[in-house]
């Protein structure tokens, strides 16, 4: 048994305390939300008012918080992490954050005599509840060894990506290739529509095709092919739009930072954003489909 503490007990981060929980850990939580907190204590785990509070005595202390600069004002903010964890504390941030941030605070995190791992997830909230997400995880080989059965417990695979940072980039990198392959499929399905080909033929075709992927196969963007996507239910997320956005600007400051040449990457962001301020934020980001193809999803 650890002693945990989990900042950050939102819509990921309450189902992940509470899977670590059920598997017989000693988990204190502390969120900015004293709802939060309050419905973490009656699912068994242990208020704390403050971070310095959750964190003194806590052997692992993970942090699943919206952005990057969250993450670093409880890090390094005053009253926070670096300043209140116990000597020798393995520090992992589960959250979906800028790569430079994440290297930044691992750094100060060495700095300050704490091994650090960045250790995004995928598989949203559903995966969080079911205790079957995917972890990708950058950092030292040792504190990734101590914190393996943990992600265990949460996660179903977990995938040491290299050092500091790596967990980020993997996540920013797969959510990218996700972004664009949506707007290819929805592209394809409202040129179908136009050429008057029935969506479950090009269904049928592709699906056993060279334009076989995971956006067309398991998350199709048009209802009918796949009962259980979200374009069966008015495009209720699931993974929403507006979070798409948020990976997709990730991806494109790290190409920015990196040289590297993301086209379609940009491309998509850019039309995730058009999505977004005309009021698709909140839909499922496969609601793209409706968006391209002139229709307007219920929830927009
Ligand atoms: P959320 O907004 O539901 O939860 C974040 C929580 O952090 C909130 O409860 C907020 O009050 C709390 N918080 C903010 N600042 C804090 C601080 N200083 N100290 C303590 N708590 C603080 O967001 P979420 O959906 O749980 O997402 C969390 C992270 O996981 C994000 O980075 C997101 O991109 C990533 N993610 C989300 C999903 C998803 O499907 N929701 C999937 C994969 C990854």
């Amino acid at each position: 048994m650890a002693t945990i503490a989990f900042l950050g007990l939102g819509n990921m981060g309450a189902p992940m305390a509470r899977n670590l929980i059920k598997a017989g850990h000693q988990v204190t939580g502390y969120d900015i939300s004293e709802k939060a907190v309050a419905a973490f204590a009656d699912a068994g785990g242990r208020a704390a008012g403050s971070i310095g509070e959750a964190v003194k005595a806590a052997e692992i202390v993970f942090t699943m918080l919206p952005a990057g600069p969250h993450v670093d004002e409880a890090y390094r903010g005053a009253g926070g992490i670096f300043e209140n964890a116990a000597a020798g504390a393995l520090l992992i941030d589960c959250s979906t954050i800028d790569v430079a941030t994440a290297r930044a605070v691992s750094a100060a995190a060495g700095e300050a005599g704490f091994a650090m791992l960045d250790a995004p997830v995928s598989g949203g909230t559903v995966g969080a509840e079911a205790g079957t997400l995917t972890f990708m995880v950058g950092g030292e080989a040792a504190a990734y060894a101590s914190a393996e059965p943990l992600f265990a417990v949460m996660g179903k695979t977990v995938v040491h990506c290299g050092d500091a940072g790596t967990g980020q980039a993997a996540k920013m990198c797969n959510n990218m290739i996700l972004g664009i392959s949506m707007i290819g499929v929805s592209e394809a399905f409202a040129l179908a529509d136009r050429l008057g080909l029935d969506r479950q033929k090009l269904f049928d075709v592709s699906s056993k095709s060279s334009g076989q992927c995971w956006s067309l196969t398991t998350y199709c963007p048009v209802p009918g092919p796949v009962p259980t996507s979200p374009a069966n239910r008015d495009y209720r997320p699931g993974f929403s739009a507006a979070m798409m956005l948020k990976d997709l600007k990730l991806a494109q400051a790290a190409a920015n930072q990196s040289g590297a040449s993301i086209p379609l990457g940009s491309g998509a962001a850019a039309l995730y954003n058009l999505f977004c301020t005309q009021g698709g934020g909140d839909t499922d980001f496969s609601g793209i489909f409706a968006y391209l193809s002139g229709q307007v999803p219920k929830q927009m």
